[in-house]
């Protein structure tokens, strides 16, 4: 019997805001371990997806084809980072 454990749930990890005040896209860092949340819908997208991915509202879309960041709503927009259980 073995099970694979392909994502592990992140329940227990604890988030760190990094900051929250940004007024364009290229100020915004991106890595490893820095994601994106979005404080309108909640959703949380990494900043270095593989495929393009945006969050459900719509509110944040990164574009993996162009290596872009859109943000609407700065003031709905949160970095985070996480930090290791
Ligand atoms: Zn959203």
């Amino acid at each position: 019997m073995s099970k694979k454990i392909l994502s592990r749930r992140r329940t227990g990890a604890k988030d760190e805001v990094l900051a929250q005040t940004f007024s364009d896209t290229s100020q915004v860092p991106r890595g490893i371990d820095i994601f994106y949340r979005c404080l309108q819908c909640g959703g949380t997208i990494p900043s270095g997806p593989t495929d393009s991915i945006g969050c459900n509202c719509g509110n944040i879309f990164i574009d993996t084809d162009y290596m872009r960041l859109v943000v609407r709503e700065f003031s709905k927009f949160q970095l985070v980072k996480r930090l290791p259980v």
